[in-house]
């Protein structure tokens, strides 16, 4: 049974509604009374849980940044924020990306896969809140699976010069721990990858337990690496899977307005385009063959969703909290 839950729904919600911000905007709150209130910021800290078996999964994110729309080789910026207006996720600045974490609990050990940019970027750094909304301190955690080395995905593991987890056993591919603490390639790389390269360099540092994965393989039951190698030497995703329900956390796989309608369209920090391509030309057509339920690190939040073909055109459908019994 996969269902999410009732916290789903809360969170599903328009946040004037929860966090009463929308007063006096006209919105809601015709009543003088209220149209005279002051306006306070939104602060909810969304949060998604579904079941696949006997794991919980709870949705988290750490905040949200908006990317250039020259960040996309492949495209022209002016085609890149034309399909962001057709599908009214436009921002002046870019296309808005999330950065969603995700909480594998079986009753016995939480797993969080990714820790956020932590700051690093745009409106970032709510992880330990949304943690915290969850009712659980960074200590708590068990295992860290990080999908790639690039800062929007392990800052929160370091901010501060710190090991912020520090119960955790940290996963992460072999090959990515290989580039990313390489001096040679460091040297070689744009300024934009630097601060990836001194995060994994304080990563190794502050987690001298950290486990360097070989492939594909089982963390715990029911919790295994897929290798999905391409957008870095090391990306890998998590398969969840218990009787008979699976979700596929795919991290970089597929990012916001561009993906998955092609696969010829790279976000900047791809380094090496051929091998991302070759891993979407892969994974998109089979994602969509199995139905898989995805959950991808940039899409709105929860970034749940499927791969579908429609007449031949991949397209990405919401996971509707509705439907998913
Ligand atoms: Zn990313």
């Amino acid at each position: 049974m996969l269902r999410l839950s009732r916290r789903a729904f809360a969170s599903a919600l328009p946040l004037g509604l929860i966090g009463g911000s929308l007063a006096g905007t006209g919105l809601i709150g015709a009543a003088p009374a209220l149209a005279a209130a002051p306006v306070a910021p939104v602060s909810v800290t969304p949060l998604a849980q579904i079941r696949i078996g006997r794991f919980t999964v709870t949705a988290l994110t750490d905040g949200y940044a908006d990317m250039p729309y020259d960040y996309f080789p492949g495209r022209a910026p002016a085609d890149v924020e034309k399909a962001a207006v057709a599908e009214s996720t436009a921002r002046p600045s870019g296309v808005r990306f999330l950065f969603n974490q995700y909480l594998v609990e079986d009753g016995e050990r939480r797993i969080l896969i990714d820790a956020g940019p932590a700051g690093s970027i745009g409106q970032t750094g709510a992880l330990p809140q949304a943690l915290a909304a969850a009712g659980l301190q960074r200590d708590q955690i068990d295992a860290v699976i990080v999908t790639h080395m690039h800062q929007d995905h392990m800052g929160g593991l370091i901010t501060g010069g710190q090991n912020n987890f520090p119960n955790a056993e940290v996963y992460v591919d072999r090959r990515d721990v290989a580039h990313w603490t390489d001096p040679a390639k460091r040297a070689g790389a744009p300024d934009y990858l630097q601060t990836s390269f001194q995060m994994a360099g304080d990563l190794v540092r502050l987690y001298p337990k950290l486990q360097a994965i070989d492939g594909e393989r089982e963390i715990v039951r029911g919790v295994s690496i897929v290798d999905l190698t391409g957008h870095t030497p090391g990306h890998i995703g998590v398969r969840i899977e218990d009787a008979g329900r699976s979700l596929i956390m795919v991290s970089d796989m597929i990012f916001p307005v561009v993906h998955p309608g092609a696969t010829d369209v790279f976000f900047l920090f791809e380094q090496d385009r051929a091998a991302a391509k070759a891993m979407r030309d892969r994974f998109f057509p089979s994602a969509a063959a199995e139905g898989a339920l995805i959950a991808a690190t940039h899409m709105p939040f929860p970034g749940l969703g499927r791969i579908v073909a429609d007449r031949g055109q991949m397209r990405w459908q919401v996971a509707d909290w509705a439907l998913q019994d």
